[in-house]
């Protein structure tokens, strides 16, 4: 390594953790990094200086050299995927740079994703292809911006280096911040294992880290249990107010913290249909849009069943006390989702009927083959007129038979009629929490593709800006907001791997 450069002021809580919960390694340096990412709004929120960052950002981000500090670890954990369990997965491809403080105290992981081979990379080459490494960038920031906690992507850059899979592709590295990089299957590799005491430091740890708040508690092991499974309800709700479909809900891409994280074969609906499935893994449907909160409420399962020895003595009562928590799951997620519900419909009083109200629209966007996104963001026009003086341009027109929705409408506009806020004002509010623009599939292909295929980064750069500001019709966008062509087909992702 060359003269060192300390761009972040490390803070590395997770040495402190034993030996066995990580592994030292080093990234492997690369033929000829190109930095094609460096997100800047993100380098204020760090602390870190833009313009000393960037000199220096494509031999860092690209594991050439190691910042003054560095961890440099991979993280050991376990996981089930698609239902089995894996007893050893861990960072195969990713190397932890290590922990920052930012200026307003949260404590953030700067991690290298595709930075080369760790002692937990199995048969894998511990590298990311280019194209899966600009779609985490895309949607994770995407995701940020629609306000719902997610890893961010601070870095992209090219190696100059193929990666082998169903084809020869250009690599690349992503580097990710996090809250932490502690998964539902960090927990399972040390029950797995039956190393308890492992179990209760990572748990503590977790705890003071991520839920300070139940750090005095005698016993704060169910009290963690209950916290996560509300985050993480509080989270899976918000991905099913904006049609996220995640694609790979395995217990090790599941984070304690409540981000989103993982970004695999994830994708946004379009037309509305709960059983939509993009991964082209996921043949059963085991992670299909309507499946995520059950996905939810089983990986979570799977984390009580870590913690039944240290949440009581005796096992029997332990597993009823973690059964119970795991019960009360599809409540968290429900008052989280019909919270959110009423704001998209413009409601802010509660009556009885408008989980129904929220659902008929749903079949009716089903059944009509409505847009999710648009079908919601088009409603405030409607919510000082009747569905009558909608112009065509209107959520009905979504709908292959109009009649569907204005069906529903006049309800909806009943309901309103009930509401207490002026229509101007509510027409504001909607539009501030139905996006108009959301990752579209067909967009974030052709700015894959473009950067794949041609080296040409400018339809990754534009859609990054557009998608900074999903709350704005902005018209330079709005080619970007435009729905598929009809006839595109279903669409694929695949494993982003
Ligand atoms: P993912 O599907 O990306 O969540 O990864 C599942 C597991 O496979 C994790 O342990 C990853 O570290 C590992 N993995 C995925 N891709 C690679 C790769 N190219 N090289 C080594 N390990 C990998
Ligand atoms: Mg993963």
């Amino acid at each position: 390594m060359n003269s060192s450069v300390a761009p972040f002021a490390f803070e590395n809580s997770f040495l402190r953790m034993p030996d066995h919960f990580y592994a030292r390694i080093a990234p492997t340096p690369v033929v000829a990094p190109k930095l094609l990412a460096l997100n800047r709004p993100l380098c204020e929120e760090l602390g870190v200086s833009y313009q000393s960052l960037a000199p220096v950002a494509e031999v860092l981000f690209s594991g050439n050299q190691i910042p003054e500090g560095a961890a440099s670890i991979a993280l050991a954990y376990a996981g089930h995927q698609f239902g089995n369990f894996v007893p050893q997965l861990g960072d195969g491809r990713a190397i932890l740079l290590g922990e920052i403080l930012t200026p307003r105290g949260e404590r953030k992981d700067i991690q290298l994703k595709g930075a080369g081979p760790t002692p937990f990379s199995r048969r894998g080459d511990g590298r990311a292809a280019l194209g899966p490494v600009l779609r985490e960038f895309l949607v994770s920031e995407a995701m940020h911006a629609l306000g719902i906690p997610t890893t961010r992507a601070l870095a992209a850059v090219a190696t100059g280096e193929p990666v082998y899979r169903e084809e020869t592709l250009p690599g690349a590295v992503l580097t990710r911040v996090a809250a932490s990089h502690i998964r539902v299957g960090t927990f399972e590799y040390f029950a797995a294992r039956e190393d308890y005491r492992a179990v209760e430091t990572l748990a503590r740890h977790v705890i003071a880290r991520h839920y300070p708040e139940l750090e005095a508690l005698e016993n704060p092991f169910l009290p963690l249990l209950e916290a996560v499974a509300q985050k993480q309800a509080a989270l899976i709700a918000r991905w099913m107010l904006v049609g996220f479909v995640h694609g790979v809900m395995n217990t090790d891409n599941m984070s304690v913290s409540g981000e989103t994280i993982d970004y695999g074969p994830c994708a946004f609906l379009d037309p509305y249909d709960p059983a939509t499935v993009f991964s082209s893994i996921d043949r059963g449907g085991r992670y299909a849009f309507a499946n995520q909160p059950a996905i939810a409420q089983w990986n979570l399962a799977r984390l009580a069943e870590t913690l039944v020895p240290l949440i009581h003595s005796d096992t029997e009562t332990a597993l009823e006390m973690a059964t119970a928590a795991i019960h009360k799951i599809p409540e968290y997620f429900e008052s989280h989702w019909l919270a959110g519900m009423r704001l998209k419909l413009g409601l802010y009083s509660e009556e009885p009927g408008d989980k129904e109200l929220a659902q008929r629209l749903l079949s009716a966007m089903h059944d009509g083959g409505a847009d999710f996104t648009l079908t919601f963001r088009r409603l405030s026009q409607l919510c000082d007129a009747t569905p009558e003086t909608d112009k065509g341009d209107g959520p009905a027109a979504l709908f292959s038979k109009p009649d569907l929705f204005h069906d529903w409408a006049q309800d909806w506009q009943s309901r309103l009629h009930r509401e207490p806020p002026l229509p101007s004002e509510r027409a504001v509010r909607m539009r501030s929490v139905n996006p108009a623009l959301i990752p579209r599939n067909h967009r974030v292909e052709e700015a894959l593709a473009a950067a794949v295929r041609h080296g040409d980064l400018r339809p990754f750069e534009t859609l990054s800006r557009a998608l900074e500001k999903p709350y704005l019709d902005l018209p330079e966008f709005a080619h970007l907001a435009e729905l598929p062509q009809l006839g595109a087909g279903p669409y694929r992702t695949f494993c982003g791997t």
